[in-house]
């Protein structure tokens, strides 16, 4: 069978959130790109994955005109709860920092952005196989791949963007001489159930007691998403519905206070933690975004609006690299461009074997790092606040509640929390 090949400028390989975002706003600076997924659109679009968006992320979703429905189906959250021990405090976002977050499922983001791709014309290959990416340390990068039909395919371009997601194969394309992987995994997992119930309370409650952790959140009038700490090899069928919810009652508080509402559960996973960054995230004709770049564990709420905090970054990078790439073509005819060895537009300290890595590129890696590294320790403190650690006692337990009193007790540690949960202003 004979290969189709098309030609863009930017391939994108992943369609999730942060795929397809990039692949919008290119298309909005003039730039063509084309994306793959391996799933189908179906498959993601009821597929439960974060619920919280920042107040940056909604923004992008308006300023790119995609017909996001996050303002009529979205709820606008002007703080959360802090609840230990059954002792609740308010968090009061708007009073505190001046922003507000969203909830708004990912999958509805997902889908708003797919349809508008999709409307656009964009050229998108959903569930394919075989993806294999070539060249990133050269000029003429390339993916092949097999189409939904069983065609055998290929897209060349100037730059790959993966966007795969967190179980990466565009990340293992940066030699490993190049590349530090940052790793950690928690003691610990969420069991996190959907269920037919009306909302429990009209903003996510964070809860923590000497049974562990448990968040209250919600999804729409119907619908509710709830979770607790569990042990990551726990078997999501070993819990009844009585024992989770009796559960999760027990770590808000019996007495009094907020009373869970009910109903069947329709899902339920066990959701484990981890921490990862991969530095850099750009090497040759290659960068990456979102969960291919980092994960962090979902205490935060942090995940998906990371991906899109680096889709903010690696846009404009993407317009300046690809404007030299079009100017030197213009003007040598070479088509090697920003990057190529031996000509201008890069920085030293590649120890790969081919192509430098273009100056814009490295620069969005540094660029979106540093908030990479913001958000991780914010999970990482968030996680350890409110999990119950394998080796607690009474001490242990005592401490967290020291912190615990230190944020909610003081404006200024409320602050901390308001700015870091919110996403710190750009
Ligand atoms: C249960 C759960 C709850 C979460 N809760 C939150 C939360 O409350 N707040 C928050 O901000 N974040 C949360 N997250 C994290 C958030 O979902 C991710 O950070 C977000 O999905 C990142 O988007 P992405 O586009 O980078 O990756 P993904 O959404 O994972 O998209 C990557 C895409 O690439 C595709 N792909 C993979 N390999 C290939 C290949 N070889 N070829 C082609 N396509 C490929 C995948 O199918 C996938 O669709 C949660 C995650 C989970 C699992």
């Amino acid at each position: 069978m004979t290969e189709h090949r098309t030609r863009v400028e930017v391939g994108i390989v992943g369609g999730g959130p942060a795929g397809l975002m990039t692949a919008l706003l290119l298309k909005r600076r003039g730039i063509s790109a084309a994306v793959i997924e391996t799933r189908t659109k179906d498959t993601i679009h009821h597929t439960q994955r974060a619920g919280i968006l920042e107040a940056a992320t909604v923004n992008m979703l308006l300023d790119a005109e995609v017909g996001s429905r996050v303002l009529t189906s979205g709820h606008e959250h002007e703080g959360t709860v802090l609840s230990f021990d059954g002792e609740q405090h308010r968090i009061d976002f708007q009073a505190l920092v001046g922003r507000s977050v969203w909830l708004y499922p990912q999958n509805e983001v997902f889908f708003d952005l797919a349809n508008a791709w999709e409307r656009e014309g964009g050229e998108i290959h959903w569930a394919v196989t075989d993806t294999q990416v070539h060249g990133v340390e050269t000029a003429a990068p390339r993916i092949s791949f097999t189409d939904a039909a069983g065609q055998e395919r290929s897209i060349e371009a100037d730059l790959i963007v993966g966007t795969d997601g967190s179980r990466s194969m565009c990340r293992k394309l940066i030699p490993e001489q190049v590349r530090t992987d940052h790793f950690i995994s928690y003691p610990f997992a969420w069991f996190g159930i959907l269920c037919e119930a009306p909302p429990t309370a009209p903003e996510l409650i964070y809860a923590n007691s000497e049974l562990g952790f448990a968040l209250i959140s919600q999804r729409n009038e119907t619908v509710q998403r709830m979770y607790f700490q569990c042990d990551p090899d726990t078997d999501p069928q070993s819990w009844s519905e009585d024992a989770i919810f009796d559960h999760i009652q027990a770590v808000l508080g019996t007495e009094g206070g907020v009373q869970l509402k009910r109903g069947p559960i329709i899902e339920k996973t066990v959701l484990p933690f981890r921490s990862y960054v991969c530095d850099p995230l750009s090497h040759g004709r290659l960068a990456l975004a979102g969960d291919a770049g980092h994960t962090v564990p979902p205490t935060g709420a942090k995940g998906l609006n990371l991906a899109f905090a680096d889709v903010r970054a690696l846009v404009p990078c993407v317009e300046e690299f690809i404007t030299e790439l079009r100017a030197d073509r213009a003007e040598t005819g070479t088509g090697t461009g920003p990057g190529g060895t031996g000509t201008g537009g890069t920085e030293s300290g590649d120890t790969g074997s081919g192509i430098e890595t273009p100056a814009a590129l490295r620069r969005y890696s540094r660029t979106a790092l540093d908030r990479v590294w913001k958000a991780q320790n914010f999970s990482y403190w968030a996680t350890n606040l409110l999990h119950r650690q394998p080796e607690e006692n009474p001490f242990t337990h005592r401490r967290r509640r020291g912190e615990f009193d230190a944020i909610t007790g003081s404006v200024y540690g409320q602050a901390y929390f308001a700015d870091s949960y919110t996403g710190w202003s750009d």
